[in-house]
Formats: structure tokens, sequence, C-alpha cells
């Protein structure tokens, strides 16, 4: 028995555009793993290894990518450390005349020598100078000119 010719043609046509249709999803899925990986990390290397993971395994390539690509992106772990520096930041204290970083409990800038705390007037606890009052008895506390 033979085939007609017409749906031999048919036949033909619709299997191509399936490949065809195969073809570019498969290259989508390679794009896409690619400017994932791109997203996730700055090293080349992991970025071809991606790519080749999805064109060599296709859809199963793309599963192993995802459950061994990196947690966040680039940006997201850039910001997550933009944040906790600008934390260390905030609970830094920070010399007055020369920003050097200092410890809390400093009474002198070791960079500068410049005085960080001075002595409550009232309680006689250690008082920062850039403070207004005491925290511990409430009084003013005059700030003095440097020097
Ligand atoms: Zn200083
Ligand atoms: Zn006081």
């Amino acid at each position: 028995m033979t085939i007609p010719t017409e749906i031999e043609a048919l036949v033909e046509v619709t299997l191509t555009l399936i490949g065809a249709y195969l073809a570019a999803t498969w290259i989508c899925l390679i794009v896409w793993t690619v400017r994932d990986a791109r997203a996730r990390t700055t090293d080349v290397v992991v970025q071809i290894l991606s790519g080749l993971l999805v064109l060599l395994f296709n859809l199963p390539g793309l599963i192993l990518y995802i459950i061994l690509r990196p947690a966040e992106t680039v940006e997201e772990s850039s910001l997550r450390r933009q944040r906790l520096a600008a934390l260390a930041d905030a609970r830094a204290f920070h010399c007055g005349s020369c920003q050097a970083p200092v410890d809390s409990s400093y009474a002198f800038c070791p960079r500068c020598r410049s005085v960080l705390l001075n002595l409550c007037p009232q309680c006689q606890r250690p008082v920062r100078r850039e403070w207004n009052g005491c925290p511990a008895c409430g009084a003013a506390v005059h700030v003095t000119g440097s020097g």
C-alpha cells in the first residue's frame, strides 16, 4: 500500500513546524539560561557552562541549572551587602573631626587625638561630644569648642 503524496507532504510540513518550534523553544531556553546566569554571577565560565548544560541536555539541563544556580542575583547580593554596610555604618561611631571609625568607649580619637568623650557636669559619666544631653541623668551637656 502507498501513502498519497498529499498526506506525505502534510506530515512533512507538520514535522518541520514541530521541529522548528522545538528548536526555537530550545534556543529560547538557552538564551534565558545564559541571561539568568549573567544576572546571578559575573563568572563567565559559569555562564558558558550554564548555557552548555541546556544546549546538551535541553529541559533536564534547565532543571539541573535551576537547582544548581546561585540563590540570589548579583544585584540582590550587592544590595544586601550595601544594606549590611549601611547598618554597620549606622552602628559604628565616627570621630567628629576626622571621621575615623572609633569605638564608642574611646575618650580620644586614635587618629587625630580630638576629644570624643566629655564628662557629664552632673553625674560625671562619659558623654559623647556630639550629644546635647547626658543619657544617664538628662543634664544638658555644653558643647565646648575644639582644642
Ligand atoms: Zn579623629
Ligand atoms: Zn549625667
